[in-house]
């Protein structure tokens, strides 16, 4: 039974999980011969469960950080404004980056983002999403870890929000509409 206001499940807990293992996998693969320190860095707040999960699933020494941008309010379309709100505390110079995002939609924050960090003149910057939904695209983003591709179709839970909630819902789901 899909929580108050989400209409439909889309991806279901185990989903998540085989997805996240996979992606793991993967990073824990392209890093094997690295000599340098890993970054992993969420963007606050919607990536803060799958980061959880995933850095869990790579097998390798890391360290983490966060990075806070404004891009939505309590809308589902996209401004297209993007404001640092909340800086990493860590120098990203010289260190393997990974930026965890949890979906990338238009492409508008997550470009910005991108062009800020690899001025910061990283050793690599590589990038890791949940969810993409590339029917959205208005900016081309290198993808190099993804997870699944969906349609076009605001979603919640494992994280992403809308209006701040549904973050702590164990699934993604599709977003129906305001609910009392
Ligand atoms: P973009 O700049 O790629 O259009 O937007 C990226 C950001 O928009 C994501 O980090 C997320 O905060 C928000 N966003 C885009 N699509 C969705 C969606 O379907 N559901 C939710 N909850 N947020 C979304």
């Amino acid at each position: 039974m899909p929580e108050q206001g989400l209409t439909r499940t889309l991806l279901s807990k185990e989903e998540i999980a085989s997805i996240v293992a996979r992606l793991g996998r993967e990073i824990t693969e392209h890093y094997k011969d690295s000599d340098n320190e890993l970054i992993v860095v969420g963007l606050l707040r919607g990536s803060f469960v799958f980061m959880a999960d995933l850095v869990r699933q790579i097998k390798r020494p890391m360290i983490t950080d966060f990075m806070t941008i404004s891009s939505y309010g309590d809308s589902t379309t996209s401004s297209g404004d993007v404001k640092v709100v909340m800086d990493l505390d860590e120098s990203i110079t010289g260190r393997d980056v990974l930026l965890v995002e949890d979906i990338i939609d238009t492409g508008n924050t997550f470009s910005k983002v991108v062009r800020m960090l690899k001025g910061r003149k990283p050793a690599s910057l590589r990038i890791c999403t949940l969810l993409n939904k590339p029917s959205r695209r208005q900016v081309k983003v290198k993808i190099d870890f993804c997870g699944i591709d969906i349609p076009d179709e605001f979603v919640c839970g494992y994280g992403l929000d809308y209006a701040q909630k549904y973050r702590n819902v164990p699934y993604v789901g599709i977003y129906g509409g305001p609910v009392d």
